[in-house]
């Protein structure tokens, strides 16, 4: 299908995008990598009169770690994260995430800042920065602002971005020695969506006990989930396969999935516990290696 008109602006720099954006408050979008915001407009299911692509902005991709955390450019691109050897040796469960996100053609387009602002729960991304405890900076015309990413997702596609911000920079803390994360996803086929998925990120104490501990759970319900209860039931215990089988019986409790081609309510929940359980014990193995 061909997607409704619109008019399509390249700004050179941020601010001029961010006048763009607050000049067509109701109607304007921000292009990044498209691979999401393209095929709704082509399938008009969604529509915008203005795309303010982000694409010819300097500055917005990079990888660093400066200040104690990783940081990671708003526009960077998937396929930057994926060959990393920065994420690859210190930021596992981040670089599991993005191995299993589409196919390389998509990755070499799609953004990590877009896989965030899209704000779909089906999207891998979500659960993997909420399990690390990551932060998001959104640039607008009053300047740059800190989101945590528990208050970021507030709705089906809907985040806490203002219609005139940028989500310019994503923030993952730096683990500590005796840290580990894994990223467990099920997928009908190779390059597909998740019928579930699980974040699970561990920093072991000296005593080898749980010290902290982050799980985020994919296509699990409306939002992206933290299962809050779930890392609560984890905290000061023995990393043992009875405190990681019921972590993940309430992270399963967490969810509230919908029933569809992937697989019943009953079966998505069942996968989230299972999935929960792998991940968190790929993620103490990690951990205890490190
Ligand atoms: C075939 C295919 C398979 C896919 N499989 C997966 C998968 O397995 N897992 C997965 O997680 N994703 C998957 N995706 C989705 C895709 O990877 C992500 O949604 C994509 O990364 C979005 O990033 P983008 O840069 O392409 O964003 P765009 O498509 O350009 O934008 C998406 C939305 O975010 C907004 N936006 C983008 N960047 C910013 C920004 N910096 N600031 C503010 N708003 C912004 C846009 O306005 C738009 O609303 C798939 C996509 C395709 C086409």
């Amino acid at each position: 299908m061909i997607p409704g008109s619109f008019d399509y602006h390249a700004p050179g720099t941020l601010k001029e995008a961010i006048d763009l954006l607050g000049k067509h408050p109701d109607d304007a979008k921000v292009l990044s990598g498209g691979q999401s915001l393209l095929p709704l407009l082509k399938l008009r299911l969604g529509s915008a009169g203005h795309l303010v692509d982000i694409g010819k902005i300097p500055g917005l991709e990079y990888i660093k770690e400066e200040g104690g955390f990783l940081k990671i450019g708003g526009r960077t691109r998937e396929a930057a994260v994926e060959h990393s050897d920065l994420v690859r040796k210190k930021y596992p469960l981040l670089a599991d995430t993005t191995e299993v996100i589409a196919d390389p053609l998509v990755r070499n387009l799609a953004t990590v800042g877009g896989n965030l602002a899209h704000g779909d729960p089906a999207n891998d991304h979500p659960a993997t920065m909420l399990a690390y405890g990551a932060e998001v900076v959104a640039t607008g015309p009053k300047g740059a602002r800190t989101i945590p990413i528990d208050k970021f997702f507030t709705g089906l596609f809907e985040t806490a971005l203002a219609p005139d911000e940028i989500l310019t920079e994503i923030r993952i803390p730096t683990p500590p020695p005796k840290s580990g994360g894994a990223y467990v996803k099920l997928e009908r086929k190779v390059g597909d969506f998740a019928t579930a998925a699980a974040a699970a990120q561990i920093t072991l104490a000296a005593n080898g006990t749980i010290e902290k501990v982050g799980i985020g759970l994919t296509n699990a319900g409306p939002t992206p989930i933290k299962a809050t209860a779930a890392e609560q039931s984890l905290k000061g215990k023995k990393p043992d396969a009875d405190a990681i089988a019921a972590a993940s019986k309430l992270a399963a409790q967490a969810t509230s999935p919908s029933a569809d081609r992937r697989g019943s309510v009953e079966y998505k929940k069942e996968m989230a516990r299972v999935l929960t359980a792998r991940a968190l014990a790929k993620a103490v193995a990690r951990a205890q290696g490190a």
